[in-house]
């Protein structure tokens, strides 16, 4: 099991923009591991490459209860949205902040699995929040971004303040 440093909120390596995968090899396949393992680890319910500054279009999602569901999105791309919904959103880049964001109720992804096979994602609930949550990850966005810049600042306040406090 490989764990992997997770880049934390406003880590400017967090804005990258992610480049599909192109080759479906075993790098590809230990990074799904170590992602999945990271996430599983945190505990978090998705994880983007992005996040673990690896900048390719992959994502691991897990919503079940029993933590026994994983979901590989590779190079995903999104079909349809519709219908909205208000959903507290937390990340593991901006840890003990969680927001209200608004989101689409469904999404229907196109996406390959860890051996390149394409296949149909359709999401509703928390699942649609976290794949749209992920796959902006993948574009550079991080979910705080949605948030006022009133309430972005106070974000960074409290960031600054506990880095000062461990560095202290
Ligand atoms: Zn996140």
């Amino acid at each position: 099991m490989a764990l992997l440093p997770i880049l934390r909120f406003p880590d400017t390596r967090l804005h990258t923009v992610a480049a599909p995968v192109t080759i479906f090899d075993d790098s590809i396949r230990t990074l799904v591991r170590n992602l999945a393992d990271t996430m599983y680890e945190a505990p978090g319910v998705g994880l983007a490459a992005t996040q673990v500054n690896v900048h390719k279009q992959v994502i691991v999602i897990d919503v079940s209860e029993a933590r026994n569901d994983l979901k590989v999105l590779i190079n995903p791309r999104l079909l349809k949205a519709d219908g909205i919904q208000f959903c507290e959103e937390g990340c593991l880049s901006v840890p003990g902040v969680y927001e209200e964001v608004q989101r689409a109720l469904h999404v229907q992804v196109e996406a390959h699995d860890a051996d390149g096979k394409l296949f149909l994602l359709e999401a509703q609930d928390l699942l649609a929040v976290c794949v749209q949550h992920e796959m902006d990850h993948l574009k550079g966005r991080v979910f705080v971004e949605y948030l006022s810049r009133m309430k972005q600042a106070r974000i960074r306040q409290r960031i600054d303040k506990e880095l000062r406090r461990k560095a202290a």
